[in-house]
């Protein structure tokens, strides 16, 4: 009898594994990835797991080298494994909302990528991670997630990655986009979708890693009431690509940052503009004499993703703006 390969009917799912609090004891994330996986026995009745570690730092530890680095990796492990249903990434929560928006301007495929993560340790008493991880499968393999774009899962809610932040610095609720909502949940006995994505994504954008080797410098200068023009000397004279400027709703900063902003012209520099403001668009009138543009709205950290990868493709402000108008 010729030996059988037992080809599993369950779809296949790559974990990656980064770190963070749900790969944490006491905090520190030091459960590597197998281990991870092996802590929760169900996955197995859902798909046949495949795992990859790529990093064990907290989020807050990562770095646009990283989000390279993760974006080519999942690029190509889409391109090579034709049979792979999606991909779970488990990622801190300190950043994720960033690496979720990143991945989901980068990466080429219409499969589902889903980054949990938890808000309690391992160790701790009704550690979230273990039903997160379970959740995060179970979304990665249903159909409806496929085309949505990159998304987060945690807490039995499923987030659009462009919208979804960090609300909460404890609560296992944590992740909220106020205005948009979610795409849909995890119900026990079903996933349930209830929006769609309407921003380009994924296989639909216009940002390709493949021979990308750093990506463009962008830093994010906060406003207050007050503000010192010099501190923006110093962003404006180190040699950065672009500049976040995150200041009060409706464009309205404080006047050292507008008279900083002023002399910025001579430096050509292209400065986005945002408001520390959670919710809504930034719109209203900048100085005629600054050269920048409204972030949409994007908060300061996704504003930053944006113009490091739109900085690949032009450093024309009118492209920029229209770039920021269209994701
Ligand atoms: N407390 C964070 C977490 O939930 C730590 C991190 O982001 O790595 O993962």
């Amino acid at each position: 009898m010729p030996a059988q390969t037992i080809t599993s009917s369950k779809p296949k799912v790559l974990i990656i594994t980064t770190g963070g609090t749900i790969a944490s004891v006491n905090g520190k994330p030091m459960i590597d990835g197998p281990a991870l996986v092996q802590a929760v026995p169900t996955l197995k009745e859902y798909a046949e797991i495949e795992v990859m570690v790529f990093s064990k730092i907290g989020s807050s530890q990562m770095t646009p080298g990283h989000w390279l680095r993760l974006g080519k990796s999942i690029n190509e492990y889409l391109q090579k494994d034709k049979d792979l249903a999606g991909i779970v990434i488990t990622h801190g929560t300190d950043t994720m909302e960033e690496t979720a928006f990143f991945l989901n301007l980068t990466i080429q495929s219409q499969k589902p990528v889903v980054l949990v993560g938890s808000m309690r340790s391992s160790n701790e008493i009704s550690a979230d991670g273990p039903a997160n991880l379970l959740n995060a499968v179970r979304v990665v393999i249903d159909q409806q997630a496929t085309g949505q774009g990159v998304l987060v899962v945690l807490n039995e809610h499923i987030g659009a990655a462009r919208n979804i932040f960090k609300t909460h610095n404890r609560n296992v609720h944590t992740f909220h986009s106020p205005e948009l909502g979610y795409l849909g949940f995890v119900d026990p006995d079903a996933i349930k979708f209830y929006q769609k994505v309407i921003h380009p994504h994924t296989h639909q954008s216009e940002f390709d890693l493949s021979d990308m080797d750093q990506l463009p410098v962008v830093e994010i200068v906060q406003d207050f009431t007050g503000f010192d023009e010099s501190i923006l000397k110093y962003f404006l004279n180190k040699g950065i690509d672009g500049l976040i400027i995150q200041t009060f709703a409706g464009g309205r900063m404080s006047a050292g940052m507008r008279k900083g902003l002023i002399k910025a012209t001579e430096k050509q520099l292209p400065i986005v503009v945002t408001s520390s403001v959670a919710n809504g668009r930034i719109i209203g009138q900048l100085p005629a004499e600054v050269p920048a543009i409204f972030a949409s709205d994007l908060r300061g950290n996704k504003a930053r993703i944006l113009l490091m990868l739109a900085l690949t493709q032009t450093r024309g402000l009118g492209e920029i703006k229209e770039i920021f108008e269209r994701y």
